[in-house]
């Protein structure tokens, strides 16, 4: 009899039937250290199938403290890893998740890879220049070559079209997320159940890039990012609005003879910026001025340019470097940049990070009344950025160790044209949306503890969960 069974059982596997068996459910594991913006990382399993979803780094932490845990993951184990974007907080570990993950495909958007390449192989010179003067010795903690290598399983996807997670009976579609070139949602479904991870969004257009292009119905379990929970946009505000004050503030300053200083992220920002001084300029709201940009911005640029007719974008085809004209290519092995009159400077790090090119630049910047800083994005409580943004007039600033610190006597302008959905348009997609359940990720805990009580006014039956460190979330 047992011989019988045997013969005619020639039907799934043992792996096969384990996956079928409705036993097993979908679980999502958060392989953050701590519940902030940070080194942004997933796991989703269910059965012996594995997605991991981003593999970031923290930006403010060092070393291996920076990056995600992923203990709960074992070793060449993930069916597949997708990267929603190329922003450092969920690439910068990708390498180190990979090295471990070895013949585990990468899925993303071709403009998500190649931007990848470009912010990893930065993050290498940075690391490397980081153990030289910080002493960090585990840095860098990874290579050149090792990025070179793991590219043969980068796997590149079209948005809105649906596709199998390789190796499991996982269906995905990955949608424009509105945030950076490239970026997505990724909708994930198992049976009959679904997912949707949203990743960093922006609902609003942007210069460039579009409102994201997210489905609204049909899922059971949404992941969402919570950024800007703790922030309500004030009464009036609108993205023209912060456009046209800019202007003013560009204009002001140039018939006072002075220079303006943009910070900006190398990757979006600059871009988005750029984007809108021309068209500042094209309004005749912005005077003919020079405009430098710095080093790794150009070469971001150069691939946003490179996917000016082939993505998902506002004017298509249009090239910063080639049709903005009064973008100023700097010399060749000219390292330092001087503050000009009537020039403008859009330079990075948008938080004016030790060691980049807008702290270096501005602390020669900062003690001239006829010049102004335009901050265009966030700055963390800790960075120099924060420091000069909330300083008053004379206050005397310490931009960096190696230093001393200059008399703060420039204007000094803020304007919000974040990259991220507000607090709100989070809210109404989520209620329109309706799951079962909400996953808060990508969020201080008081940006959360907003969507929590909005929540349980607007979706009583909707259980929010916030998961800690390894938690098992049980989805479906
Ligand atoms: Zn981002
Ligand atoms: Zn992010």
């Amino acid at each position: 009899m047992q011989l019988v069974i045997a013969t005619w059982y020639s039907g799934p596997s043992v792996a096969t039937l384990f996956r079928l068996c409705p036993l097993f459910c979908m679980r999502f594991r958060n392989l953050t250290r701590r519940r902030e913006i940070g080194a942004n990382c997933y796991l989703l399993e269910s059965g012996d199938q594995r997605v991991v979803l981003d593999s970031g780094m923290h930006p403010k932490l060092a070393g291996h403290a920076a990056t995600p845990d992923f203990g709960p993951l074992p070793d060449h184990s993930a069916n597949a890893i997708f990267i929603t974007h190329a922003h450092h907080d969920h690439i910068g570990s990708l390498p180190l998740l990979q090295r471990q993950q070895e013949e585990t495909p990468v899925l993303m958007t071709e403009v998500t890879g190649e931007l990848s390449n470009a912010m990893l192989h930065n993050s290498v010179n940075v690391m490397t220049k980081q153990r030289e003067e910080e002493n960090i010795h585990e840095y860098p903690l990874f290579t050149h070559r090792e990025l070179d290598g793991i590219r043969r399983n980068w796997i590149y996807r079209d948005i809105d079209r649906a596709f199998t997670v390789p190796d499991t009976e996982w269906e995905a579609t990955m949608f424009d997320a509105g945030h950076i070139l490239g970026s997505t949602g990724v909708l994930i479904r198992e049976g009959s159940s679904t997912l949707f991870y949203t990743g960093d969004v922006n609902f609003e257009h942007q210069t460039i890039c579009r409102a994201a292009d997210f489905p609204t119905s049909g899922i059971d379990v949404l992941i969402m990012e919570s950024t800007r929970g703790e922030h309500a946009r004030p009464e009036g505000h609108s993205r023209k609005g912060e456009k046209e004050r800019l202007a003013s503030v560009i204009r002001d300053t140039h018939d006072a003879g002075g220079a303006v200083l943009i910070p900006v992220f190398a990757l979006g920002k600059t871009q988005e910026v750029m984007m809108m001084l021309h068209e500042l300029h094209e309004e005749g709201l912005v005077p003919e001025c020079p405009i430098f940009m710095g080093g790794l911005s150009t070469k971001i640029t150069v691939l946003y340019d490179h996917y000016a007719s082939r993505s998902r974008r506002s004017y298509p085809g249009f090239r910063i470097l080639e049709d903005i004209k009064m973008l100023t290519p700097r010399k060749r092995g000219r390292t330092e940049l001087t503050a000009n009159a009537r020039c403008l400077y859009t330079l990075s790090s948008g938080m004016m990070t030790e060691h980049t090119a807008s702290n270096q630049f501005a602390w020669k910047f900062l003690d001239n009344p006829r010049n102004a800083i335009c901050f265009v994005g966030y700055t963390d409580p800790e960075s120099p950025g924060y420091k000069i943004r909330t300083a008053k007039e004379g206050d005397m600033i310490k931009l960096a160790r190696d230093l001393p610190p200059v008399p703060l006597r420039c204007r000094v302008e803020s304007f919000d044209l974040s990259a991220h959905a507000t607090r709100e348009q989070l809210a109404e997609y989520a209620e329109k949306v309706k799951p079962k359940k909400i996953l808060l990720v990508h969020g201080e805990e008081p940006a959360q503890n907003w969507f929590i009580n909005r929540f349980r006014d607007t979706l009583p039956a909707t259980e929010i969960i916030r998961p800690d460190t390894h938690q098992a979330v049980e989805l479906w």
